[in-house]
């Protein structure tokens, strides 16, 4: 299917590996220009070099710590006028609901909430006067359904849904789209840390860890940053024009509901 967004260009937070790569490549694929950000150069450059090399794209890599303010400013100076945003960043660490401070949840709300409100109030206003813009946030399944261990991502990631719900449907007849996509267990770096945390919670080996996760998703498997990607760069598309404030879970069915 022809996405119908080639030429465009798109910022992609968070990119250099994981499920933000799997939407850049996704994206580049379908002939979007990118600018990638990561904290990390090295694999930021390699992760840049490699979709410039395999999909004929233009490539800016930006290396910035997203949830922060100066971070952010050098992301958005390289990025320019931007048609798509994608915004993402690290998950908060795990525990118990008993164990944060006010400073653990100012830090995950900084990073999960904070963060993709400022990016969005700094493109959409470039985006209205265009005429046309997609937003995806990367959010999680613990919007729907809380995952105890995570309680710092269950609330901030909640208070980011609910500011979208709102916001998508003030700039909409503007062209733009904004929604969330909430990834399940995904194959990626943070999948084997909280494998690691599995394993060392309850003593078993890594693969024993992952079988047991495993065993929670009805397809009985994690999933790959590709489909992740691919599901991104539809919702960036111009098919997906009438998706509004939507929250699209890609979880392999672990989440028992039927709506
Ligand atoms: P990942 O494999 O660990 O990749 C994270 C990527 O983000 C890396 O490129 C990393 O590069 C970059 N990054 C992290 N913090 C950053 C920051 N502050 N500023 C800029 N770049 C940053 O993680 P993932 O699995 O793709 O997860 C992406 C998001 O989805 C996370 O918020 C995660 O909690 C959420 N999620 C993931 C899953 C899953 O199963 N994978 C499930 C639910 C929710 P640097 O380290 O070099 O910055």
């Amino acid at each position: 299917m022809d996405l119908g967004i080639k030429g465009k260009r798109a910022l992609v937070c968070a990119s250099s590996k994981g499920l933000g790569r799997g939407c850049a490549e996704a994206l580049a694929e379908a002939g979007v220009d990118l600018v990638l950000n990561a904290r990390g150069a090295e694999a930021l450059e390699a992760t840049a070099a490699h979709i410039r090399s395999t999909y004929g794209v233009e490539v800016t890599a930006v290396a910035a710590d997203i949830t922060s303010e100066d971070g952010r400013a050098a992301v958005l100076a390289a990025a320019g006028d931007i048609d798509i945003l994608v915004t993402n960043a690290g998950g908060p660490p795990p525990g118990l609901w008993s164990d944060w401070s006010r400073d653990d949840f100012i830090a995950a709300i900084d990073g999960n909430m904070l963060a993709p409100i400022a990016l969005m109030q700094a493109a959409l206003p470039g985006m209205i006067a265009r005429g046309w813009g997609r937003v995806v946030n990367i959010t999680s399944g613990s919007v729907k359904a809380p995952i105890p261990q995570l309680g710092l991502s269950n609330a901030a990631r909640t208070g980011l849904t609910g500011f979208v719900a709102g916001t998508a449907r003030q700039v909409a007849e503007k062209g733009v789209n904004i929604n969330n996509l909430l990834p399940g267990i995904h194959d990626t770096d943070r999948a084997v840390s909280l494998d690691t945390g599995v394993s060392k919670a309850q003593g078993i080996t890594m693969d024993e860890a992952r079988t047991q996760r495993e065993g929670t998703i009805p397809a009985r498997r994690y999933g790959t940053a590709a489909e992740f990607g691919a599901t991104c760069a539809f919702m960036c598309s111009q098919h997906a024009g009438f998706m509004v404030g939507q929250n699209v879970l890609l979880d392999g069915g672990a989440i028992n509901a039927t709506i």
